[in-house]
């Protein structure tokens, strides 16, 4: 049986799951697009062929592991030049440097690069404007989201949550990868206000053990929620 399933979101959209992680297949009358790869060991590019016809080019929405991890199989993938510092010496595959102005032309869908910096320096997200699809990555979900590593900043993700914000009428649906889907534009308040709160260190934080030995610490805000620095 395969790691991967897949669900059609929209005429020429699908959610392909692979466990927790979600990525994306979008496909236009002359290419695909497939936003993030999951996590390594499966053949991801021959689950992708099954679907669609279409030469397909690879996007990455961040460079964390459970989102690169089929690029291997791949010719190449575009990543946003912030992320290049987060590939380890070790990562496999062949990485571009995405050109933010040019967007992605796949005939009769575009897709339009909105930079969206917090989870990761270089973390994007992909606008289908005409369809009103937003493609979020792990920026815009319901969490938690893992936003203490060193590279993270709650600044930054403010400014992109205010960014996505302004654009709010360009979209009705929002595809993260990771939990529920689609979320509604309501949530890009909650994650704004959480993320203040955070800033201003007024939420509380809970300990937790997802697996054993594994110490997290959430912090929870109305419908949201973020694993953040531990509580000292
Ligand atoms: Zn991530």
């Amino acid at each position: 049986m395969s790691v991967y399933s897949h669900e059609l979101l929209a005429p020429g959209v699908y959610a392909i799951s692979q466990g927790h992680v979600r990525m994306f297949l979008i496909e236009g009358s002359k290419r695909a697009l497939l936003l993030d790869t999951g996590n390594p060991g499966a053949e991801l590019n021959l689950y992708v062929s099954q679907l669609t016809d279409k030469p397909v080019t690879v996007v990455l929405t961040h460079a964390h592991g459970d989102h690169l991890g089929g690029v291997e199989k791949f010719p190449f993938a575009y990543l946003h030049p912030a992320d290049f510092s987060l590939l380890a010496a070790d990562t496999k595959g062949k990485y571009l440097p995405l050109t933010l102005d040019q967007g992605f032309d796949l005939g009769d869908r575009f897709l339009e690069v909105i930079e969206i910096p917090g989870h990761t320096p270089g973390h994007i997200a992909l606008l289908d404007k005409e369809n009103k699809m937003l493609f979020s990555g792990d920026t815009v979900q319901t969490g938690p989201i893992y936003m203490f590593m060193p590279h993270c900043s709650f600044d930054s993700f403010i400014q992109s949550i205010e960014k996505l914000e302004a654009r709010q009428a360009d979209f009705e649906k929002i595809y993260a990868c990771h939990n529920e889907m689609p979320l509604g534009v309501d949530i890009l308040p909650i994650l704004k206000e959480g993320a203040q709160l955070m800033l201003e260190g007024k939420l509380d934080g809970k300990k937790q053990e997802p697996s054993p030995g594994r110490i997290m610490w959430v912090y929870r805000h109305k419908t949201i929620a973020f694993y953040g620095p531990p509580v000292l």
